[in-house]
């Protein structure tokens, strides 16, 4: 496979080394975050070096998934409901046939767990809602609190650099190329602590609308609260990544949060087998 020059540059940032057969850059000029990873094994002079193992593709479902059903697109924001008011502790109802509208008024009011006293606002997602992909985080941080938007800061750039590698943006510039991100949680742990499972199981289903709604061709599920929350398992990613799992009928590819790959760079070449393993589901959807 031929890369553009762009491509390349993003693995760079990404610190993925080059491993395709038809590179062969001098890496002493090219000093970025890439040097801090390691460096793939080397074949014999002259030799091309073999890519990080894509591994098979078993198929594994989650057998608690129900069938999607056909949903419609959303109506005009002129059609956009009043709040729907929830006492805490509960969630309002319904939240399985809402529309656009009404999943982002009620996620913004929402108070059905203890975050929605403590946030400084919900974050609802980003990006195009009928994208091919669709990339679930895991809850908002600080700085997502105060912009309202997922995947902000070192971590998001980061994730930009790895949707452009493989030609996507959460950029409004290019439809076709969008994503839209969201996370589990909708609101900010405070002092970012661990999601709590109840909080969890209270958000879910907002979650669920979504990706109901969008309809993704494929879901890259990032992060462990991510990944083991939509697939209903406490497996550790490392067992997970490398197979294409299920919900609700979307395949569903899991990695490693950004963050955790600013705190370690080795794994960033895995990822990077994730993303091609994520790109190959959304080829065969056609
Ligand atoms: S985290 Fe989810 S369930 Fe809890 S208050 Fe926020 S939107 Fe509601």
């Amino acid at each position: 496979m031929r890369w553009t020059e762009r491509q390349r540059a993003m693995l760079r940032e990404m610190g993925v080394p080059p491993f395709w057969p038809e590179e062969a850059e001098a890496p002493a000029e090219t000093v970025t975050e890439s040097a801090a990873a390691p460096v793939l094994p080397v074949a014999a002079a002259g030799a091309p070096v073999a890519p990080p193992a894509v591994p098979q593709r078993p198929v594994a479902a989650t057998p608690a998934a129900p069938a999607r059903a056909p949903i419609g697109r959303p109506p005009a924001m002129a059609d956009k409901p009043a709040p729907i008011e929830a006492p805490l502790g509960a969630r309002p109802a319904g939240v399985d046939t809402m529309d656009w509208a009404a999943l982002r008024t009620t996620v913004a009011s929402c108070h059905a767990c203890s975050l929605g006293a403590s946030r400084k606002q919900a974050v609802f997602g980003v990006g195009h809602e009928q994208a091919d992909w669709m990339i679930v985080g895991e809850a908002p941080g600080e700085q997502e609190d105060r912009e309202g938007e997922p995947f902000v800061g070192r971590a998001g750039q980061l994730l930009d650099r790895m949707l452009h590698a493989i030609d996507l943006t959460r950029g409004e510039d290019a439809p076709a190329r969008q994503v839209f991100i969201a996370n589990v949680l909708k609101c900010r742990p405070p002092a970012n602590r661990n999601p709590q499972p109840q909080e969890v199981s209270q958000c879910e289903p907002y979650l669920l609308r979504q990706m109901a709604l969008v309809q993704p061709k494929v879901v890259l599920a990032m992060g462990r609260f991510a990944v083991q929350s939509l697939l209903k398992t406490s497996e550790p990613i490392g067992k997970l990544r490398g197979r294409v799992h299920t919900v609700q009928g979307v395949p569903v590819v899991v990695t490693y949060h950004p963050a955790y790959l600013l705190r370690n760079p080795a794994d960033k070449a895995l990822a990077w087998a994730d993303l091609c393993l994520a790109r190959e589901v959304r080829a065969e959807a056609g």
